[in-house]
C-alpha cells in the first residue's frame, strides 16, 4: 500500500493526493498548531471563579486527555471542579476504576450522567452491515453518543448552575479532539466542498441507505439517528454552556500527559488497549477493527501522523508504533461481539466478501 513520505497516511484514505515527491495533500496543507498560552487561559478562567458551587465542569470520560484536564484544572488553574462522566454504557471496567482514582487523589466531586441511546442499538447496526459491509457506515455504531454526551453535559450544567465545561477540544489531529471525524465524513460525503458539509454527509447517507435498506427497518434506530443528525448539525452546546478546550491554549504533549496521570492519578490502560489512546469506549476497538479491515487504516494512523506533522514523532517511530498499536485483540472482539449474539466469524466472513468484492 503506498503511503505519504512525511507522515503515514495510505492511499486509500479519502480525498487524499500526493504530490510528485510522495508527500500527501494534508502534509502539504497542514499548519503547525498555535497555542493561545497559558496566560490567555488563566484570562478566560479567572471570570469562572467564585462560581457557586462549582467554578466550572470538567467533562472527565476517563480517557488519558480528560484524566490529563481534570489534574490541570485542579493543580494548575486552581479552579474548584466538578467532574462530569457522561456514561454510554460502553465504558471499560478499568477506566471507571480509573476515574474513581482521580477524582479521590484530586478530591473533587463527581457524578455520573447515563445514557442508553447507543446500546439497545449496536446489534441492529451491526447485523445490518454485516449484510453489506461499507466502510462509510462504521460511524452509524457511535449513533446517539453525541446526543448523549450533549444532552448529559447540558443537563449536569443546569443542574448543578455551572457555566462553563473544560474539556480537552483543540486535538493535533482533528479540529474538537475528534479526529474520526475528518475522515468517517470523507468516506460519506459526495463533495469535497466544505460548505455543503451536511448537505453532501446527509446525501451520502441516503445513498447508502437506499443500498442497504435493511438499516431503517429498526424503528428505535431511525429514531435515533434522526435525533443523532439533528445534535450533530443543529445543536450548539455554546448556546448552553460555554465550552474551554485546554489543549487550544497549552501544547498538547503525550509525554507529559501520560506521565502526569500514570504517576499522579494512578491511571492504567485496560488490558485489551495497545495504545493508550481512547480507552474511554469499548466500540473504539470495534470500530478500530472494521476500519483496518476495510480501508487499511485505523484512527491511530491520524493520530500518528498529526504527531509527525508537530515534530512530536519520527515517521520510523510512528510506523513502529502504528505496527503495535493497530493489533486488536480477537478475545476482546468475541467477547464484546458475543454479548450480542453476534460471532467474530461471522464478522470476518462478512469482510472477506467486502473485501472480495473490492479486489475482484
Ligand atoms: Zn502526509
Amino acid at each position: 500500500m503506498k503511503r505519504c513520505s512525511k507522515c503515514i497516511l495510505p492511499e486509500t484514505y479519502p480525498g487524499i493526493t500526493f504530490n510528485h515527491q510522495g508527500v500527501c495533500s494534508l502534509c502539504e496543507n497542514y499548519m503547525k498548531t498555535e497555542y493561545q498560552g497559558k496566560e490567555e487561559l488563566l484570562r478566560v478562567v479567572d471570570k469562572l471563579r467564585n462560581g457557586d458551587p462549582y467554578d466550572c465542569m470538567v467533562a472527565l470520560s476517563g480517557g488519558r486527555d480528560s484524566t490529563f484536564v481534570a489534574y490541570y484544572a485542579v493543580n494548575e488553574l486552581k479552579l474548584n471542579v466538578l467532574a462530569v462522566t457522561i456514561d454510554n454504557g460502553f465504558i471499560p471496567q478499568q477506566v471507571r476504576k480509573n476515574i474513581k482514582c482521580t477524582v479521590e487523589r484530586l478530591g473533587i466531586d463527581h457524578q455520573y450522567f447515563a445514557h442508553d441511546h447507543m446500546k439497545h442499538t449496536v446489534k441492529h447496526i451491526m447485523r445490518s452491515w454485516m449484510h453489506s459491509p461499507s466502510p462509510g457506515m462504521i460511524s452509524l455504531l457511535c449513533t446517539g453518543c453525541t446526543t448523549g454526551i450533549m444532552s448529559g453535559l447540558v443537563k449536569a450544567a443546569q443542574e448543578n448552575k455551572i457555566s462553563a465545561i473544560l474539556g480537552g477540544g483543540g486535538d493535533i489531529v482533528g479540529s474538537g479532539g475528534e479526529p474520526e471525524a475528518s475522515f468517517a465524513e470523507g468516506l460519506m460525503s459526495l463533495s469535497a466542498n466544505p460548505r455543503l458539509r451536511s448537505l453532501s454527509i446527509g446525501l451520502g447517507f441516503m445513498r447508502e441507505f437506499f443500498r442497504n435498506p435493511r438499516y431503517l427497518s429498526n424503528l428505535r434506530f431511525s429514531t435515533t439517528l434522526l435525533r443523532e443528525f439533528l445534535y450533530r448539525f443543529a445543536f450548539k452546546l455554546e448556546n448552553h454552556v460555554q465550552p474551554i478546550g485546554l489543549f487550544e491554549y497549552i501544547r498538547w504533549d503525550e509525554d507529559e500527559i501520560m506521565s502526569v496521570i500514570q504517576g499522579k492519578l494512578g491511571w492504567k490502560k485496560p488490558k485489551d488497549w495497545q495504545s493508550s489512546w481512547r480507552a474511554d469506549c469499548k466500540i473504539h476497538l470495534l470500530k478500530e477493527y472494521l476500519y483496518r479491515e476495510t480501508i487499511g487504516f485505523t484512527k491511530n494512523n491520524e493520530l500518528l501522523s498529526g504527531m509527525i506533522r508537530e515534530d512530536m514523532i519520527t515517521r520510523e517511530g510512528a510506523l513502529v508504533r502504528l505496527e503495535h498499536d493497530n493489533k486488536i485483540s480477537s478475545q476482546f472482539l468475541a467477547d464484546f461481539l458475543g454479548q450480542y449474539e453476534i460471532e467474530l466469524c461471522e464478522v470476518d466472513s462478512a469482510l472477506n466478501r467486502y473485501k472480495k468484492t473490492m479486489t475482484g
